[in-house]
């Protein structure tokens, strides 16, 4: 049994509504489009090896395979095996967080407090999208994830804050896939930081022709 919820006809987007989740396959050399139709707001992806699940996007191996922590247009991504995943082909708005994570009920609790409690966030998002699959929250982990379009700062005196996203409306990012892959996508619902400048809006998702 493996189900995505959504098949992606090539050529035509699909709107990804303000909080929603979504998984699908993408075959190699076919390239994925994730559009910010209004900007300023983060998609929380992972992925993984169709036919082999255990291997999955890690965004430790992408760093250090790219000496880089700032992966955009040419980078690639790269496997917990170190293999090629996706090759980054443009990044219009080239802010994305490559040092792993997704919101979770627990984070928002550390940080926000009681208000975190059973607020929406990545990491449900996540697992519900990949539940069609027999997978669950024990199928990936915080280094599978890639924060499309999230600024982050490292500033020089330590401070590590996420910050107003920068996307422009219409801005997106093209992605082509290395190998088969199964894609999870989260449109991050959180509210009680900066990351999506405190709106949530839809996202758009193709497979280009
Ligand atoms: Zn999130």
């Amino acid at each position: 049994m493996s189900r995505p919820t959504v098949v992606l006809e090539p050529g035509k987007p699909f709107v990804l509504a303000p909080a929603a989740n979504m998984s699908f396959e993408i075959e190699t050399g076919q390239r994925l489009k994730l559009s910010q139709p209004e900007g300023e707001q983060v998609a929380d992806l992972i992925s993984f090896n169709r036919a082999d699940p255990r291997e999955l996007l890690s965004m430790h191996t992408s760093r250090a395979v790219n000496l880089n922590w700032r992966l955009t247009a040419p980078h690639k991504l790269y496997s917990n095996r170190s293999s090629e995943m996706w090759h980054i082909e443009a990044d219009l708005t080239a802010e994305n967080y490559c040092g792993g994570g997704y919101c979770s009920e627990h984070l928002n609790v550390a940080r926000y407090g009681d208000k975190g409690r059973g607020a929406p966030n990545c990491q449900a998002n996540l697992e519900k999208a990949i539940s069609g699959y027999g997978m669950d929250r024990w199928s990936f982990n915080v280094d599978a994830c890639f924060n499309v379009f999230m600024t982050v700062a490292y500033d020089p005196d330590g401070t590590w804050e996420i910050r107003e996203a920068k996307g422009k409306p219409g801005d997106h990012i093209t992605m082509r896939a290395l190998m088969p892959q199964i894609v999870a996508i989260s449109n991050c619902p959180i509210l009680f930081n900066a990351c999506n400048n405190f709106k949530l809006k839809p996202l758009t998702v193709e497979i280009l022709q």
